[in-house]
């Protein structure tokens, strides 16, 4: 039997019922596969700061650090004041620099299109999702509008606040390899680099020249890039012109997001995000605070981030069981969330017994 100690937070808002479900699919698929799983309840978010005052205490992230894998739910981050997102800390603490955000039509999921199967690659650590900003009328931000001021030539209203780009080389080149290394064992034939360098020329124009010198080294890759706002507008009409789109992480974050839409929405869109040597899966969805206890959301998001985690361990036979558990409730619809059949919805733990029942093996 196969061992394995696994982290889980179950995070804010309908995180615990949505982790919750995952664990329950992993544990049911598990058995099925002589696999035995200890989860590592921690904690992080709103209930840690009553705990621990700290909004992503030690403790969560040295179990992180020694099981190397966790399952995580959302965590709410309060808008405009208070603290920083748990996510961005996660990400840099533990040099989680790839995310993977796969976006595919589901059978009997009603969508506006039928042929999209593409996967989202985003930079996770750097550009203006790095965490350097600064409040309106700071010492800071003084000092920096000044600097920047005479370094531009450029004037900059008093009292802006600001945040700052930045895009180096080094993590270019890390996810432009990671990508195409990807690509090529999922044997994926393009990847389209997502950019604004037509305006941020060094910044975006440092991620396409870097990416497109790394495309050099896969030739079996084709590599296109597209500007974001175009992008946009193809992925809402055409998006069976995308493979991979491999981009900076702001681009990445709003892209999913969008891409998750054409697919039947954030109920279904599972994530990774991946280092060199510790992985946490979470779903692409947030919080949802308004439906955090109703026992209504759908809990394939954060299921299918278990079986890219199953995946990730190596299982492949186990992710596969409970994808196709997953798969052919979606597809039956009889058991099935508001957000797939709003006329005559199940609840959350109805789902999650209909798909635990389907698995095979
Ligand atoms: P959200 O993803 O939480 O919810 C937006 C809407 O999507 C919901 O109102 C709901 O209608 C729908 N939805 C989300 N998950 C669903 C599910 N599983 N089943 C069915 N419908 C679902 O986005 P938001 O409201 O913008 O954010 C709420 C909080 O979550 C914020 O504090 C935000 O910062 C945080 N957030 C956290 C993460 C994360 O931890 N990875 C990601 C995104 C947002």
């Amino acid at each position: 039997m196969k061992k394995y100690t696994i982290t889980a937070v179950l995070g804010d808002g309908i995180g615990p019922e949505v982790i919750g479900s995952a664990i329950e699919c992993i544990n049911a698929v598990s058995k099925k596969n002589n696999i035995s799983i200890t989860w590592e309840k921690k904690i992080a978010g709103e209930e840690a700061i009553t705990e621990y005052n700290s909004v992503l205490p030690i403790e969560t992230l040295n179990s992180i650090k020694k099981n190397k894998v966790a399952l995580k739910g959302p965590i709410t981050t309060p808008l405009g004041n208070g603290f920083r997102s748990v996510n961005v800390e996660l990400r840099k603490k533990l040099g989680l620099f790839a995310n993977i955000r796969p976006a595919k039509n589901i059978q009997g999921v009603q969508s506006k299109f039928s042929n999209v199967d593409l996967i989202v690659i985003r930079e996770n650590t750097e550009d203006l999702y790095g965490g350097i900003e600064f409040r309106e009328n700071s010492i800071s931000s003084r000092r920096l509008i000044q600097f920047a001021e005479h370094e531009s030539k450029i004037n900059i209203q008093r009292g802006s606040a600001i945040a700052l780009k930045t895009i180096s080389n080094t993590a270019t080149k890390r996810i432009a390899e990671f990508a195409f290394s990807y690509a090529q064992k999922k044997q994926r034939k393009k990847i389209t680099i997502i950019h604004k360098s037509n305006i941020l020329k060094y910044t975006d124009g440092l991620f396409v020249r870097e990416s497109e010198k790394v495309a050099k080294n896969f030739t079996s890759i084709l590599c296109d890039n597209m500007v974001v706002d175009n992008a946009c507008s193809k992925l809402v009409t055409k998006p069976e012109l995308f493979d991979i789109i491999l981009c900076p992480n702001l681009y990445g974050d709003i892209l999913s997001d969008l891409c998750s839409g054409l697919v039947g929405g954030l109920g279904l869109s599972p994530s990774a995000n991946i280092g060199n040597t510790i992985s946490i899966f979470e779903p692409v969805h947030g919080s949802a605070p308004k439906h955090a206890g109703m026992n209504d959301v759908n809990p394939s998001a954060a299921i299918l981030s278990g079986v890219m985690l199953l995946n990730h361990l190596g299982e492949n036979a186990a992710a596969k069981s409970l994808e196709d558990a997953v798969f052919s409730v979606l597809k039956d619809k009889k058991c099935v969330t508001y957000d797939i059949d709003p006329k005559n919805p199940a609840s959350t733990s109805d789902m999650t017994m209909a798909i635990i029942k389907k698995i095979k093996k």
